[in-house]
């Protein structure tokens, strides 16, 4: 088991756009095998290679645990208009002791479908309906938030929702 080291916010590299993984090899799966390991050490749902500090278009949804997707040069082919307001978390984002992290609502398409390539190198479709159930409804999610991840966005770009008790 290998743990990688997770880069925070304010590092610049969490800002990169990742570029396209050009080749599936023994040393990608190795990888992200790795990613998978330091994600479960962190106990995220989630976890894309920039926060291990490597700018490349691959990420990990694990919402069933032991069912881990691993996610290659992801393309969003079509977003629902319903949205969905939940409260997001990130293994990069932390409170001011290091330790916590910030919660943010976000507001985001509640189902998703996207293409992308698997560790076979096997190109494949993944239709996400997120009234279909929780699980559902939190894969799209996390799937949403770790392809941002891919282009340099995290969640505290996002404004805030406020509640009507906020806004008094
Ligand atoms: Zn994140």
């Amino acid at each position: 088991m290998t743990l990688l080291q997770i880069i925070k916010e304010p590092n610049p590299l969490l800002r990169a756009i990742s570029s396209p993984v050009e080749v599936i090899d023994a040393d990608l799966k190795d990888f992200m095998h790795s990613m998978l390991d330091t994600m479960h050490a962190e106990k995220g749902i989630g976890i894309a290679a920039i926060q291990v500090g490597h700018p490349i278009r691959a990420l990990i949804v694990e919402i069933k645990s032991g069912f881990p997707f691993f996610i290659i040069n992801p393309v969003v082919k079509a977003l629902s208009i319903e949205q969905i307001s939940l409260q997001e978390g990130c293994l990069s984002v932390r409170e001011d002791d290091g330790i916590g992290f910030i919660r943010n609502d976000i507001e985001r398409p509640i189902s998703i479908n996207i293409s992308y390539t698997n560790l076979h190198g096997q190109t494949l479709e993944l239709d996400i309906d997120g009234n279909k159930s929780e699980y559902h409804k939190w894969f799209a999610r996390c799937l949403q938030h770790e392809m941002d991840h891919l282009d340099g966005k995290l969640l505290i770009d996002y404004q805030p929702i406020l509640s009507p008790v906020d806004e008094l």
